[in-house]
């Protein structure tokens, strides 16, 4: 599958999402972030965007104090992002902007909104999860722990299930 690289603003933390923002802005700080922001902030991000998971490594493995490779990159390659094909985690650790916005206050001050998945407004993690569903709902069918998201998926229907490609299709090319 072709993966993406890992966006500019893991670097410079220079995003309108406030989440990713804060985020990386404290690991540009003190080399250090605590566990949502590293799984379901700058991770999960990465994993519904497609970014290369060996970039992502790299990019873990650099940024903070405490990441001992040994540690590290099973965590990263396998839990965070499912790249060792569900050896260690037994789902992706996929969420969408509803999980972040009950694990943090970052929403309240983001320009996006948590509640909308498609729009000029909608909030990225929302828009690119379900679009990982679709493009992954083989996989995701077949485990247990998430076949009822592609439920869900199916109740939206062809429009706003188009809205949704499009949306995320026009976000991942602006990275
Ligand atoms: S609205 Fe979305 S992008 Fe903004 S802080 Fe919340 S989860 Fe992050």
């Amino acid at each position: 599958m072709a993966t993406r690289a890992l966006p500019e603003f893991y670097w410079t933390a220079e995003t309108d999402m406030a989440c990713v923002a804060a985020a990386v802005t404290q690991t540009r700080e003190h080399a250090y972030a605590h566990h949502i922001q590293r799984l379901m902030i700058t991770g999960n991000f990465a994993l519904l965007a497609g970014v290369d998971p060996h970039q992502l490594h790299e990019w873990y493995l650099s940024v903070y104090a405490d990441a001992y490779e040994w540690v590290e990159l099973p965590n990263t390659l396998g839990m965070s992002q499912f790249a060792d094909g569900g050896l260690l985690a037994s789902k992706p650790y996929a969420a969408s902007g509803a999980y972040i916005n009950r694990m943090s206050n970052y929403c309240g001050s983001c320009r996006y909104d948590v509640k909308s998945r498609t729009g000029p407004r909608a909030c990225p993690f929302n828009t690119l999860y379900w679009d990982f569903i679709a493009r992954n709902r083989a996989l995701i069918g077949a485990n247990p722990r998430m076949a009822r998201m592609v439920g869900v998926y199916d109740g939206f229907g062809p429009e706003e299930q188009g809205r949704i490609a499009e949306g995320a299709a026009k976000f991942l090319s602006r990275l």
